[in-house]
């Protein structure tokens, strides 16, 4: 049996748990590589995001741009309206200021209300020609000079009539909190922390300051035109790794649990079909048992009644002795066969029972007596220590005495060598009728105790099996009577000293 449930788990582990454990690693690795992938996704988008903020920067100023690159002399009223109107409009603008790139000379310088800005020179540092060639192929070339809080942005003018540089003065701070924090909220949508910080000047960030610095996962760029400014993006609760990770870690969680059930599901199948296994067995032994305990009693009938029939008896004692035989087998073998007849009723479920009024300790007497000459044959020393008062109760004859018989016969059976000592006592109370068959008898090892109740089991250590028979149904078809009448019956034994078995009824 060993062998062949072996065989089963092997097939059951190749069929279930291998293919599993194939998923369970494909997964983990695809896991890994998802995670790297939404990590390259997320680094994008942040990046995407950024992006974004400074072109909505670059816009806002090529707007502006466009508003005074105007085919209009510098010098002329209307362009120096626009000019103020612009400045007016926008306070981040602070002032506009017009060069002349032939001689390098200020042409009109407009500050905002109440600006106190200095007038701005020529800016050597900058490659102004090339920013004029630049425009000869159409891309407007915008370059910045920070002066503090200020950033200078000169841009050569595509539709003045003389080449006029142009530069426009920006607070930048003023810019980040009033020109771009909007566009920023609607990006963020509640999801990002976005800051900009300067650099130059590090106290306090420009725009929020809930950013934590040391979390992973933020991106930064540098402001476009906005030189010594960083724009920062960051999530707002947990990082894209810590998410990922949690996805995962329940992933995980779930393919051991899974993993987990397949095998309690195995070991539980395996359990079962041992079970069943076992069962077969025992049939098959019980089967074998039945048919060697009924051939026994057979061939003594046999023998002894052709004996007697062919007249070869000599003295009516014999003859007398030979019919005790012949009784004594038929009357075990009907025992035999009506406890496999019952056994099989109960089985079906169609055992009836058909409760009455009966005095136990009469019950207990009658079979005693009844059983007299067996003990004799068999040496045994029955004695009764019966309660003295009438012990009532509502049962089965029929099935009560089939209780007491097994449990009297197995005390013969497994009885020690030569005389033996049977014990019966019997003890009522108001709400409870004990009887108690105690044997000295070879006992009962402890490992064999749970199972003895069960159907078909027998003990076969030390070749027991072998030596007393038996179907291994006795015991079973005792607990299947007790519990129809609501008790229990429970063992005591202890190898080599004798079992005590206790009938249990409830009133
Ligand atoms: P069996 O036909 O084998 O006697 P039972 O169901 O009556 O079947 O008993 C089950 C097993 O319990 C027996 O095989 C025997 O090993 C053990 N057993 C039952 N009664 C006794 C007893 N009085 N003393 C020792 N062993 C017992």
């Amino acid at each position: 049996m060993k062998k062949s449930m072996f065989r089963i788990g092997v097939v059951l582990l190749l069929i279930l748990a291998l293919p599993l454990s194939y998923l369970i690693i494909k997964q983990a690795s695809e896991l890994t590589e998802n995670e790297a992938l939404v990590q390259r996704v997320f680094d994008k988008q942040l990046e995407t995001i950024l992006f974004t903020i400074n072109q909505n920067a670059e816009n806002l100023i090529v707007a502006w741009i466009n508003q005074v690159d105007l085919p209009l002399n510098a010098r002329d009223e209307i362009m120096s309206t626009i000019c103020e109107e612009l400045v007016a409009k926008h306070h981040a603008l602070k002032s506009i200021q017009y060069f002349n790139i032939v001689n390098k000379t200020p042409l009109l310088a407009l500050g905002g209300a109440g600006s106190e800005l200095p007038k701005l020179n020529w800016p050597d540092s900058l490659p102004v020609d090339r920013m004029v060639a630049y425009l000869d192929n159409q891309y407007q070339r915008i370059e910045s000079i920070r002066e503090g809080e200020y950033v200078h942005l000169y841009f050569v003018l595509k539709s003045a009539k003389t080449p006029v540089l142009c530069a426009f003065t920006i607070h930048a701070k003023t810019f980040i909190e009033q020109n771009l924090r909007p566009g920023i909220q609607q990006i963020s949508q509640d999801r990002f922390h976005v800051v900009i910080r300067d650099s130059i000047h590090t106290e306090g960030n420009l725009l929020s300051d809930s950013l934590s610095v040391e979390k992973t996962q933020i991106h930064e760029q540098s402001l476009w035109y906005f030189p010594g400014y960083t724009v920062m993006i960051g999530l707002q609760t947990a990082t894209i790794d810590e998410l990922v990770k949690a996805r995962s870690q329940t992933d995980r969680r779930i393919f051991v649990i899974i993993f987990l059930v397949v095998i309690v599901g195995i070991t539980f199948v395996l359990a079962s079909i041992r079970k069943e296994m076992r069962l077969a067995e025992m049939k098959s032994e019980f089967v074998s048992n039945v048919s060697h305990e009924i051939r026994t009693p057979l061939a003594l009938i046999s023998m002894y009644t052709e004996t007697l029939l062919m007249n070869r008896v000599k003295t009516p004692e014999k003859r007398q002795e030979y019919l005790n035989i012949i009784h004594h087998e038929t009357t075990r073998l009907s025992g035999m066969v009506n406890r496999i007849l019952s056994f099989s009723k109960m089985e079906k479920g169609k055992r009836n029972y058909h409760l009455e009024e009966i005095e136990l300790n009469a019950l207990i007497e009658e079979v005693i007596h009844h059983y007299s000459p067996h003990f004799k044959a068999h040496m045994v020393h029955c004695t009764m220590e019966l309660d003295e008062a009438a012990c009532q109760l509502k049962a089965d004859r029929e099935a009560v005495t089939e209780v007491l018989i097994n449990l009297i016969e197995n005390a013969v059976k497994y009885g020690r060598e030569g005389e033996k000592k049977l014990m019966i006592r019997s003890k009522c109370t108001h709400n409870q009728i004990l009887v108690e068959v105690e044997d000295d008898g070879i006992g009962i090892a402890s490992k064999h105790l749970k199972h003895i109740f069960d159907k078909f089991y027998r003990v076969t250590q030390g070749n027991l099996a072998h030596k007393a028979k038996g179907s291994g149904i006795g015991l079973n078809i005792v607990k299947e009577i007790m519990e129809h009448h609501q008790g229990k019956v429970l063992v005591e034994s202890k190898p080599g000293v004798g079992s005590k078995f206790i009938l249990m009824f409830n009133q």
